[in-house]
């Protein structure tokens, strides 16, 4: 069909398996409900929200909810987004090359989160990877530096920690990035709650520094809500992209109030960190098995050569989800990412293991 773009046609569509009647350790969700008391006062809230009556246009009251319970600074301003995806594309459709002679370059680091080339392809945008070291999948600095003097991205995306592989890049590299990069770039914090690191406080030092997070993965993923905080003459920039009305009023009123409650997430997201550390522990006992390090709520874990389909299959016929990555990317040969799941969804997780990776 010749009026699909042929870089959209080349695209198989973005795919999620069903897990229906599975163990979900495949998305990085927070794995806990509410206690009820809390979830009749949610919905009692929710008797007042006007269905008939579009959104506040900004989302004031979630703003303030978010800038007090996430020390948002004072002097940042705050874009939300349909989700945190939604924010990756309001920027690339707003920005334009930094100098004269390049293409509207976005660049991150490989692997990472496949949305940033994905969202950069849709907005007609180029997509520069830099390969990350493959012995501790930590920044190369010295290649990243030459590939933003090459390339001069309009876009430099970090994820801290980073997905798929869940460690924390170090703070120096990062900075050096943001000295050198012509264009904005953007520290993604959706995995914050699994981590005392952040760049929140470092906002304002530098002018082309923003931070994004997302209410996702500390026990929100449902509402769709992601955050975008930064010097108010880029954001005021970026807001220009946003679709009308973009937060619809059940996600404003859901997420202010989750925000006023937020003890209850902060436990959920203490005890998944609990979990994390055991579940790591325990994956270092299996032979089959190498987890690396994480600084997030799921955890990368590289199986004996040409095993990793096996055990995800063997995983699924035990009744678990979780991500097979082998095949995304050369650094990813063999690995899988297991989402940290409540105690009884871990133990079941290695007992499954126990049976697939060193049998007998
Ligand atoms: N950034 C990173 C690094 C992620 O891993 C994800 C989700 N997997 C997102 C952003 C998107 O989060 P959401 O759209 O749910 O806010």
């Amino acid at each position: 069909m010749t009026i699909v773009r042929p870089e959209i046609a080349r695209l198989s569509a973005y795919h999620v398996p069903d897990a229906t009647g599975l163990i979900k350790l495949d998305a990085m969700e927070n794995p806990y409900g509410w206690p009820d008391d809390l979830r009749d006062a949610w919905l009692e809230t929710l008797r007042h929200v006007s269905l008939n009556r579009y959104p506040d246009p900004q989302g004031r009251e979630l703003q303030q909810a978010l800038r007090e319970g996430m020390a948002i600074p004072p002097e940042a301003a705050i874009l939300l987004g349909n989700g945190s995806d939604e924010l990756i594309q309001m920027l690339a459709l707003t920005v334009t090359a930094p100098e004269p002679g390049h293409p509207t370059t976005v660049l991150s680091v490989d692997p990472g989160f496949v949305m940033y080339r994905m969202i950069g392809l849709f907005a007609g945008l180029d997509y520069v990877g830099v390969p990350l070291k493959s012995d501790d999948f930590g920044l190369d600095l010295d290649a990243i530096l030459a590939a933003i003097d090459a390339h001069r991205p309009a876009l430099t995306f970090i994820a801290y920690p980073n997905n798929p592989t869940g460690n924390l890049f170090g703070t120096a590299a990062i900075e050096a990035v943001i000295e050198a990069a012509p264009g904005l770039v953007i520290v993604d914090e959706a995995y914050a709650p699994f981590t005392d690191e952040s760049f929140l406080p470092k906002l304002g030092r530098w002018s082309n520094l923003l931070v994004m997070r997302t209410v996702s993965k500390m026990g929100l993923a449902g509402l769709r809500l992601g955050y975008l905080a930064g010097p108010p003459e880029i954001v005021e920039q970026i807001d220009k992209t946003r679709l009308p009305y973009n937060i619809n009023v059940l996600t404003q009123a859901s997420a202010t109030f989750a925000l006023r409650h937020r003890a209850v997430l902060d436990e959920q997201t203490a005890a998944i960190c609990r979990e994390r550390e055991r579940l790591f522990a325990a994956l270092t006992a299996l032979d089959g098995l190498t987890p690396y390090p994480s600084q997030a709520n799921f955890i990368l874990a590289r199986t004996n050569p040409g095993q990793a389909g096996r055990v995800y299959d063997a995983l699924r016929d035990h009744g678990i989800l979780i991500k097979k990555l082998d095949g995304a990317h050369p650094l990813l040969a063999d690995c899988l990412r297991i989402t940290v799941g409540t105690p009884e969804e871990n133990d079941a997780l290695l007992a499954a293991l126990g049976d697939i990776v060193n049998p007998g």
